[in-house]
């Protein structure tokens, strides 16, 4: 069903959200605070490097169209979505900061508006957040009653970076959190073209479904790169165990790939920031915990693996193939590079890199690490020994014969590497 949706935060999530809303015959404005993201939509092109983003953008660029401007893309709408960044705060807990901002702009332009309004969470938010923090703050500056005057509900986004727009369009299930009937139904018919289950549900059960769903997701990595280790130790592949465990319907082999762990700007703070919720309300975390400690010890794993070919790192050349936290991303949030680049550093390492899209946010990110941004892969090859710590495309078909490969990514063509270790297998 087509409406008129505006998008607030034109990020991840909300550029592909309004992107794919766009594709699906609404039309969408997007607000955001960056200029420079107005400016690139404006002109059909993605302010994110993503899979077929471009291409969704430019096709339907009579649809889509951003501003920095709150009033006239509110005004214009029948629906807001929320999708500013939840980022982590110093301790692991949330920065509600950019949502509670989002909100009260949004409640003061309801204020002067007669017609009903929804209002729906998709940032990813903690449990009650939206029934006890931002439904008081949209009715304390819109003067009006939620339920009665404007719509709030509550709809997580599963997307994953990197396959963002099949994700958004394909999604295993749509879940909307809702606290009046009417925003529910609305949302009921905005997704009612889409072919997958849709499950309504409490303001607060949405939002607990995205961080639980999030947070196995870890564990599961987590699991099995515990499992990986132990193989490691004993000479066994923990890619045919995990072939065999994952035929097991109750298990399934996704998200069964050991490797130096998870990284990205969702599971790393969102995990945190349940943690953090639980000890705020009284209750301790015992797996997550230790689903963060596994994952907080593996990168530097590969670090240790190299070491036991070249003890002494000062001077010596190391290539990393891969910035991203996964392929098919520019995105470098929480990168299990980083934590193995920062160590190599430590260690007196000459580093040269490469990766395909993340280059230029590394160097925006650091710029005081000494590092070597190679051309391609190929030059990050002439080094002393060549670190996989994400698994692009482009790096499954190059020669990486006479050389040392420590592999943190289960990359097959490296295993014909002069010396080839894999982190767990
Ligand atoms: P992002 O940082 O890529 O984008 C946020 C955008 O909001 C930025 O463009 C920023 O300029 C804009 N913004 C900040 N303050 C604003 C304001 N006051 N008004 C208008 N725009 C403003 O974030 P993201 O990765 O898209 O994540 C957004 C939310 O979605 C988070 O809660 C995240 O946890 C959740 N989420 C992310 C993903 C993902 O894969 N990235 C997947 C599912 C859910």
């Amino acid at each position: 069903m087509q409406k008129n949706i505006a998008v607030v935060g034109a990020g991840y999530v909300g550029i592909v959200s309004g992107a794919c809303f766009a594709k699906l015959g609404s039309n969408v404005i997007c607000v955001d605070v960056d200029e420079k993201k107005v400016e690139s939509i404006n002109k059909g092109k993605a302010p994110i490097y993503e899979l077929d983003l471009d291409e969704i953008l430019s096709s339907y660029r009579d649809r889509i169209h951003a501003t920095i401007d709150y009033k006239s893309a509110i005004e214009g709408s029948e629906i807001t979505f929320v999708c500013v960044g939840t980022p982590s705060l110093k301790d692991g807990g949330i920065d509600l900061s950019y949502v509670k901002q989002v909100v009260k702009n949004i409640g003061r332009i309801l204020k002067d508006i007669d017609k009903w309004h929804d209002v729906v969470i998709k940032s990813t938010v903690l449990p009650g957040t939206s029934q006890n923090i931002l439904l008081p703050i949209l009715e304390k500056y819109s003067e009006k009653k939620a339920g009665k005057d404007f719509g709030l509900s509550m709809n997580p986004e599963f997307l994953r970076e990197g396959t963002a727009a099949y994700d958004f369009l394909n999604p295993d299930r749509i879940v909307i959190g809702s606290f009046d009937n009417k925003s529910k139904e609305v949302l009921k018919k905005l997704y009612s073209d889409f072919d997958c289950p849709i499950i309504e549900t409490s303001l607060s059960a949405a939002e607990m479904i995205k961080y639980a769903s999030n947070c196995f997701l870890g564990t599961k990595i987590s699991f099995i790169n515990e499992i990986g280790n132990f193989c490691k130790e004993i000479g066994v592949d923990t890619y045919e165990v995990a072939d065999g465990v994952g035929l097991d319907k109750r298990i399934g082999r996704a998200f069964l790939n050991s490797g130096i762990g998870w990284g990205g700007s969702c599971f790393p703070k969102d995990i945190n920031a349940l943690i953090c919720w639980a000890k705020q309300n009284g209750y301790s975390s015992k797996i997550l915990d230790d689903v963060v400690k596994v994952n907080d010890i593996q990168p530097l794993k590969l670090v240790e693996l190299l070491k036991k070919h070249i003890p002494n790192l000062k001077g010596k050349k190391i290539g990393v193939l891969g910035l991203a936290f996964k392929p098919n991303t520019d995105d470098i949030r929480e990168s299990r590079a980083i934590p193995i680049i920062l160590k190599l550093t430590e260690e007196g390492a000459q580093i040269k890199v490469y990766d395909p899209k993340a280059m230029d946010n590394f160097k925006q990110q650091f710029p005081n690490i000494k590092i070597h941004y190679c051309s391609s892969a190929d030059e990050v090859l002439g080094s002393d020994a060549v670190l996989i710590t994400t698994i692009w495309d482009e790096f499954k078909n190059l020669d990486y014969s006479g050389k040392i490969v420590i592999d943190g990514r289960r990359l097959e063509k490296a295993k014909s590497a002069k010396i080839y270790e894999g982190v767990c297998w």
